[in-house]
């Protein structure tokens, strides 16, 4: 892969940047509608974003990065009240910083705690921390061979548990399908509903079956969509976990319609996948299909 030489990535011009002292060269920080932070790590492939949600009497930060730089630093510059962190699911790019933190709320499942007791070492990650992963040099003090993500301690969480921020309650939706801890935070109040991995435009991952990712499953993933759809006709914004911040609700019903056609084996949209979407697993056995905006990888023999 060559993301280096790709486009640059416009929608961040949308959006309203936030000067920072603790940036340390890698994170930005964007103020989103609704008392939200997305702090953003634009210079790696992933670009992965952590949301830190503010509240009356508490803030909630929606994972915690990919660990490469300090995303403490960043979150206590932006906000000094009690704080609570909650993993969207336990992929390594979303839980990087977990350790700096007294305690992280997590879906019960097996593959997130072992993740939560084991850690997690390079060797799991494929080529993630290659150069060429990286828009420019690797970020100053940061040593790719001695990247590793240290055990952290955890508190479970599960489907309906509501935070209590004060202004503003986040209700815990279990959606499996991309991982089978993948939750999804909404928040009525403020007609959003925060998706973690289940939806953002770009390539979307059913694909996974091994320790590292644990298991993607596409018909839970479509189960998922379509329940997901009638649960949230009083959302006005998706705030997603990587690429553009804030996409259209109306995705959810086109995911479910895209999922659903793949499962019924009826797809016209068949592309050639990118070698980027495989991780440990063989690409060759990958499939990927082309919707509006977004894109579904799965693994060809799904069915079986
Ligand atoms: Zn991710």
């Amino acid at each position: 892969m060559k993301w280096k030489n790709t486009d640059a990535r416009e929608y961040y011009s949308k959006y309203k940047k936030v000067d920072i002292k603790n940036g340390q060269g890698w994170f930005e920080v964007y103020d989103l509608p609704g008392d939200i932070y997305a702090i953003c790590e634009p210079q790696h492939f992933q670009e992965v974003n952590s949301y830190l949600i503010i509240g009356s009497e508490k803030g909630l930060l929606f994972d915690t990065g990919m660990g490469i730089c300090n995303i403490e630093l960043v979150v206590k510059e932006l906000y000094e009240g009690e704080l609570i962190v909650v993993n969207s699911h336990f992929h390594f790019d979303h839980i990087g910083d977990n350790y700096r933190f007294d305690q992280v709320y997590i879906f019960d499942d097996s593959f997130a705690k072992a993740m939560a007791s084991s850690g997690f070492e390079k060797s799991g990650l494929g080529n993630q921390l290659g150069e060429d992963m990286f828009l420019f040099d690797y970020p100053k003090g940061f040593d790719p061979d001695a990247f590793r993500i240290p055990p952290y301690k955890v508190q479970l969480l599960g489907d309906g548990d509501i935070f209590d921020l004060g202004n503003r309650k986040l209700t815990v939706i279990h959606t499996p399908g991309h991982s089978n801890d993948s939750i999804m935070l909404l928040d009525n109040e403020n007609r959003i509903l925060f998706t973690g991995d289940t939806f953002y435009l770009g390539a979307l991952y059913a694909h996974f079956d091994c320790v590292e990712f644990g298991k993607s499953s596409l018909s839970d993933y479509y189960k998922s969509m379509n329940e997901l759809k009638d649960k949230i006709t009083e959302v006005d914004s998706l705030y997603c976990s990587h690429n553009d911040f804030i996409v259209d609700p109306t995705k959810i019903s086109e995911a479910a319609l895209a999922l659903e056609s793949i499962l019924k084996n009826n797809s016209k949209n068949a592309i050639k996948t990118k070698s980027a979407h495989s991780y440990l697993e063989d690409a060759s056995r990958l499939k990927e299909y082309q919707f509006d905006g977004f894109s579904i990888v799965v693994c060809s023999n799904f069915l079986i």
